[in-house]
């Protein structure tokens, strides 16, 4: 039987978000509905309001939950009901030439759910990233839930599902960062500061953070940044370079996604070095590099997919991690709002005053924002 629910949509470029009843109807072969517990706010939910991303609206916004199967369709083998799951948005095909090769976390044919949720007028809704989990319930394909320990909260499990897995792989899958090496790391909203955490995990000894804002550099800090670099006010470049005895970082991560940034990256890292670009770039962006340069300081430049994860093989582990006190997910909660508070959390998160706002859904504070 359809479940009418509450859910975000941007139903028009750059509009306000509305928070509308909307209709999440009975899972097709290999789809399950999920009832959404959290689900954190993140830039891109903002790049679809504005247009960046497609022009498909309306847009069902939030891809960063985490919560319970409820439902499963024909053929569903993967969860079950009551299954406690963290969403994600490449659930791997098994069959594509990537994957064919044994590099599944590239998969060029990731699968969503085909059934469509609507609005009340039958109007149909695209899911953000294909998940759409700013609702009480949404539908996805059954690949697109990742089982993990139930003793981890949903405010902190949900966004392993997008930002701090994008910045913890693009550090442990991409950068393939290893034991005592320097890492740099470029913009430390949600995505570098998880990229900051996982630095320290897999062992840097160096580790420098880099943003315009003081705050942020704090809050890289507590997750393990050893250094901190102010980008307003000291020479990127020449602080990474002094910080690492005149070389270089073994490892810089973009987590900013602009030219600027990307430049400072490639300066940056030493002789043989990887540079990582993991903040998504606006259309049309481009850089000029010297050549002579590219060739001569070797190395790699390597951008990083969702973090190159594989969810199945990736998002227990950080989870299992957190658990055990040592994957810091709560210090990237920074407040838990209402439904009805996507819209605010967008400025908070424009202002840079937050990691992340994180939705809480069927709590008390999701039925205070309902109301709003
Ligand atoms: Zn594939
Ligand atoms: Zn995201």
């Amino acid at each position: 039987m359809p479940h009418t629910v509450q859910a975000v949509v941007s139903r028009t470029k750059d509009a306000p978000v509305e928070l509308v009843n909307i209709i999440v109807p009975d899972p097709g072969p290999g789809e399950v509905v999920v009832d959404v517990a959290a689900c954190g706010v993140c830039q891109t939910d903002h790049h679809y309001v504005v247009g960046g991303v497609s022009d498909d609206f309306p847009f069902l916004l939030g891809h960063e939950a985490a919560g319970t199967v409820s439902q499963v369709g024909e053929g569903v083998t993967h969860v079950e009901v009551g299954d406690y799951v963290v969403l994600n948005w490449r659930a791997v095909c098994g069959d594509c030439r990537a994957c064919n090769r044994g590099e599944p976390w590239y998969c060029f044919a990731t699968h969503n759910a085909t059934t469509k949720m609507t609005l009340e007028d039958g109007t149909e809704l695209t899911p953000a990233l294909g998940i759409g989990a700013f609702a009480e319930k949404t539908l996805v394909a059954e690949g697109q839930c990742t089982k993990v320990d139930p003793a981890a909260r949903p405010e902190a499990a949900g966004l392993v599902g997008c930002g701090v897995m994008a910045g913890a792989g693009a550090v442990l899958n991409t950068g393939a960062l290893k034991r005592g090496e320097s890492v740099a790391v470029i913009g430390c909203g949600g995505v570098g500061a998880a990229a900051v955490a996982a630095a320290k995990l897999a062992g840097a000894t160096t580790i420098i953070a880099v943003d315009l804002e003081d705050r942020k550099l704090e809050w890289a800090k507590n997750l393990g940044a050893t250094h901190t670099v102010n980008a307003g006010s000291e020479d990127v470049v020449a602080r990474i370079r002094e910080l690492t005895g005149g070389f270089g970082a073994d490892l810089v991560v973009d987590a900013a996604g602009v030219a600027a940034t990307y430049r400072q990256a490639f300066e940056a890292r030493d002789l043989a070095g990887r540079v990582v670009l993991v903040g998504v770039p606006a259309p049309g962006t481009e850089i000029t590099l010297p050549l002579d340069e590219v060739f001569g300081r070797g190395g790699s430049l390597k951008s990083a997919w969702y973090g190159d994860c594989l969810p199945e093989r990736d998002f227990p582990m950080l989870v299992d991690l957190y658990l055990q006190g040592r994957f810091d997910l709560d210090a990237f909660v920074t407040e838990t709002i209402g439904i009805g508070d996507v819209e605010p959390a967008f400025e908070k998160m424009k202002e840079g005053s937050v990691l992340r706002s994180v939705v809480t859904i069927g709590s008390e504070a999701g039925a205070k924002g309902a109301q709003a």
